[in-house]
């Protein structure tokens, strides 16, 4: 896989010009599997801290040295040495009384469930949680913008720094709040995966597992252990059909002029996350995060 950091660079600027405030830079899992170390050093300077989901992401990707931008830890509050966070200069999100008191040292943040139910604070207990710990800032996982609507009611007049839009939001400044948490939108057209055709043929008969009827087809090195799934592909310019997925090699539809050790594009170069995503019936994240296990991470400037 090849990522453009000028392109991750220009999409997180954008988005700062945009919002008008702090973008606090999801670069969990990985940064999406485009290497959270190498994110970080590409935006420190564009974006106003990070987000990962455990302690031991910021620590692996070394994102306080990079950056030195204040760091959340998004996932559920791990009842540890409240230094351990300290240290990495990561501020746990709690939602509990037990897991606010547990961390108090390390400056938490109050996750609060507006309507999703996944680990976060129901709205009857944010009195108990805030009582528990001095906590100054609150987020919630919000999808849509009456989530967020939700939040605002509920935080209202308790003077907490709020922030709840992630990618999906940004086009909504009403819920833009005091702080905005964009992952997929940093790293959208910024990675390019391709591989290269290793055997290409005109059939005779049945293809493949399923026996499927075909022209002329290739061979890839790349299978569903590599998270590869039957979709779209771009093979010398010209839109293909990844036609069955093996374990490790997949059959593609070729051309007429198609031949062995041409280049068959699996995202990038008008392939979107969004258009293979809607092709394999899933998320811009769960596509781009398995075609990012493809190859080994190249990073270029430009
Ligand atoms: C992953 C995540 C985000 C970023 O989501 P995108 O859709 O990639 O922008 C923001 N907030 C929370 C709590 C998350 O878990």
């Amino acid at each position: 896989m090849q990522i453009s950091l000028e392109q991750v660079r220009q999409n997180a600027a954008a988005i700062r010009r945009k919002v008008k405030v702090p973008v606090l830079a999801v670069v969990k899992a990985d940064a999406y599997g485009l290497g959270a170390a190498a994110i970080a050093r590409a935006i420190g300077d564009v974006v106003d801290g990070f987000c990962v989901h455990t302690l031991a992401e910021a620590q692996a990707a070394n994102l306080w040295d990079i950056a030195g931008k204040p760091i959340l830890a998004l996932g559920p509050a791990e009842m540890i040495d409240a230094n351990d966070y300290l240290a990495a200069h990561v501020r746990p999100s709690v939602f509990t009384v037990e897991q606010a008191k547990h961390l108090v040292m390390a400056n938490p943040i109050l996750c609060v469930d507006t309507g999703m139910q996944r680990f976060a604070c129901p709205p009857e207990n944010i009195d108990a949680v805030l009582a528990a710990a001095p906590i100054e800032e609150a987020f919630t996982h919000a999808i849509k913008t009456h989530h967020v609507e939700i939040f605002r009611e509920m935080m209202k007049g308790r003077g907490l720094r709020l922030h709840a839009a992630a990618s999906a939001l940004l086009d909504e400044p009403s819920v833009w709040l005091d702080a905005v948490r964009p992952g997929i939108a940093l790293y959208r057209s910024a990675a390019r995966v391709s591989t290269t055709f290793v055997d290409v043929r005109d059939s005779h008969g049945p293809v493949g597992y399923r026996g499927f009827s075909t022209g002329r087809f290739g061979i890839i090195r790349c299978g569903y252990s590599n998270g590869l799934r039957r979709g779209p592909c771009l093979v010398n310019t010209s839109p293909r059909q990844i036609l069955e997925v093996g374990m490790q090699t997949a059959y593609v539809e070729a051309g007429p002029n198609d031949k062995i050790g041409d280049e068959v594009v699996l995202l990038g170069d008008g392939l979107t996350e969004l258009f293979v995503a809607q092709s394999w019936q899933t998320s811009e994240h769960e596509a781009l995060l398995n075609l990012a296990r493809i190859g080994v991470l190249e990073y270029r400037e430009k």
